[in-house]
């Protein structure tokens, strides 16, 4: 892997690769001092031009435990809302020496632009780029997926034949487009339940099955619902008539929950409307993975940084 755009790119074999080397990574987080020397002398510069809790601490802390020198760098407060451009910027961090970029940025497209650009010689990582794509969030929700069917003995495997049922404003997704690639290329069969207004028109061309009807999507018996947010900010028209009719058509709410099974496993990729997509009683559930999802993104992402700045020739200690 030259950089991590994209996950439709990326192949079976090299999806449970990432997978099993975050299973190795896992294991250090379990120990006494969780740190591995392997990125010692690298520098790793966080770029994010659009807000982010989750995913901007969880590449910090990732590259922190692989022993990088970490530089989180937000466009506020930067020469960014100056108007310097992405290639200035790019060139600037590329005469600091910087050896991989994680960038998240408002414009579909961006971290394509960076890696395909004679600006910077860098790794880069897209940490979600407009309503493109989110590799490392597709990558954790398969890790989690994984890990809950198979347990101990995840390594090696794919996720053929689980039934995954994505929920929500698919439209302005860039984790739904994420995780379709990714979660088909590993055997998944995905179904896509949302509003017509929030698919958008090139659904039609994805590996998928669409469907408008919550309750008789829930019905089918999924092994997994992973619901999306509602992307307000994104949103320059109305796509709904209220947030209630939404919830009451498309959220999972305490009674739709009562009716799942209790080993179907409920996912969130965070930040939540709890309320709106999600109810408070699905998100605490025992069957709501969220928390895992985010533990688990630190391990993906060591795996990813340690792919892209070692390769695969070292055995992870
Ligand atoms: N945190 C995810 C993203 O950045 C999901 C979301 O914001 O809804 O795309």
């Amino acid at each position: 892997m030259k950089h991590l755009v994209s996950t439709k790119s990326i192949s079976r074999d090299e999806a449970i690769d990432i997978l099993d080397v975050a299973e190795d990574m896992s294991d250090v987080a379990g120990r006494e001092v969780p740190r591995l020397p392997a990125l010692r002398g690298k520098t790793i510069v966080n770029l994010f031009y659009e807000d982010s809790t989750r995913t901007k601490i969880s590449f910090e802390v990732a590259a922190k435990r692989l022993s990088a020198d970490v530089i989180t760098f937000s466009a506020k407060g930067s020469s960014v809302s100056k108007g310097e451009s992405l290639k200035d910027t790019a060139q600037t961090l590329a005469a600091m020496g910087a050896d991989a970029v994680i960038v998240r940025h408002p414009a579909s497209g961006a971290a394509e632009v960076l890696a395909r650009s004679s600006w910077i010689d860098a790794k880069i990582l897209n940490a979600g780029d407009g309503t493109h794509e989110h590799p490392t969030q597709a990558l954790l929700d398969a890790f989690t997926i994984r890990r809950r069917l198979h347990g101990d003995h995840a390594r090696g495997h794919g996720l053929d034949g689980c039934r995954v049922t994505i929920v929500g404003d698919i439209e302005h997704s860039r984790v739904a487009r994420s995780n379709v690639w990714l979660l088909t290329t590993l055997g998944a069969h995905v179904t896509l339940v949302a509003p017509a207004t929030l698919l958008p028109p090139s659904v039609r061309a994805w590996p998928v099955e669409v469907a408008f009807d919550l309750d008789h999507a829930l019905a089918a018996g999924p092994d997994v619902v992973m619901m999306l947010r509602i992307q307000a900010e994104r949103m320059h028209e109305s796509f709904f008539p209220t947030e209630r009719e939404y919830s009451t058509h498309w959220g999972l709410d305490d009674v739709r929950m009562r009716r799942l099974p209790g080993n179907t496993l409920v996912m969130h990729p965070g930040p939540m409307n709890r309320g709106l997509e999600i109810s408070s009683g699905a998100a605490d559930s025992p069957m709501s993975t969220v928390r895992e999802q985010v533990a688990n993104g630190v391990s993906v992402r060591m795996a990813a940084l340690y792919l892209l700045l070692i390769g695969n020739e070292a055995e992870v200690a």
